[in-house]
């Protein structure tokens, strides 16, 4: 029997589509298309014992809306919230094209809703680094307001200056203290460079590619220095770098039923840990 499948559980990184842009993109066979609907996700949910889980936006509005505005991609995921009560809570999106004032003020309506919990930043699809100016001010209003920012960090290895590299990141911790962060991906193969931080260290996509290049038992060691209390339970789905995404829960569950977790640990890093990051 599979312990971490059979846990309660918080998927703290996934990505779903809404059904018009399904609809609209039905000749297209890409993941987000042919695995991105909400309503054959809850079989998933069933099926490994997930309770809730957490949508991402891309900081790209052409993924996940028909008009192409962070306005309707909020709407969107709203909707979604809103269809399946209880089971998805969101992240805000950021197009960087936009004035930051516009996307702060459409902060300010977004956050008066509930089922919003935090802000995307995905320095790597808007090819603009996080520590640009125009995060420099996503972090100042989320420090704040104390939201919570989930930063996309799967940097190319040799870059230690990528646009989504820890170093970049770290600076950013240094001049925010007080900013609660969630590192999706645990920084891809420049983990070493987070270790230590103050951060939540979420497994999202990255799990897989440690242990095929790194082994099972180094890849535990690298989970456990991140410490049990920061670690969370993600996968990305449907998006895997070497995994289809049909195969992306059962090779999750095999990875880590191999490592050496407590149960007491399983229960920390499937759910404890993302309620106290979210602050619930
Ligand atoms: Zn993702």
């Amino acid at each position: 029997m599979s312990k971490w499948k059979e846990t309660s559980k918080i998927d703290a990184h996934i990505h779903l589509t809404p059904d018009d842009v399904i609809e609209a993109n039905s000749d297209f066979d890409g993941k987000f298309i042919v695995n991105g609907s909400a309503k054959d996700y809850l079989n998933l949910m069933e099926k490994y014992k997930i309770e809730k889980a957490f949508i991402m936006p891309f900081n790209d509005p052409y993924m996940l809306s028909m008009e192409f505005t962070i306005e309707a991609v909020h709407n969107n995921l709203l909707k979604i919230a809103k269809e399946y009560e209880g089971k998805f809570l969101c992240f805000a999106d950021i197009d960087i094209r936009r004035d930051i004032f516009e996307t702060l003020n459409e902060f300010d309506r977004v956050f008066k809703n509930e089922n919003f919990i935090g802000i995307k930043i995905h320095p790597t699809n808007t090819g603009y680094p996080i520590d640009g100016l125009y995060y420099d001010k996503i972090f100042e209003y989320a420090e704040k307001n104390n939201l919570l920012l989930e930063i996309h960090s799967y940097p190319r290895e040799s870059l230690l200056d990528d646009v989504c590299s820890p170093l970049r990141i770290k600076k950013m911790l240094r001049k925010y203290p007080n900013a609660r962060v969630s590192i999706a991906h645990l920084g891809g193969f420049q983990f070493n460079e987070l270790i230590g931080s103050d951060i939540y260290a979420n497994i999202s996509a990255v799990l897989p590619d440690l242990v095929k290049r790194l082994g099972l038992k180094q890849t535990n060691n690298i989970l456990r220095s991140f410490g049990v209390e920061r670690l969370i339970f993600a996968t990305d789905y449907p998006d895997n770098r070497i995994l289809k995404a049909e195969e992306i829960y059962d090779s999750y569950f095999e990875i880590l039923d191999s490592m050496d977790f407590s149960q007491e640990e399983i229960m920390k890093i499937c759910k404890t840990n993302a309620l106290k990051m979210i602050g619930k």
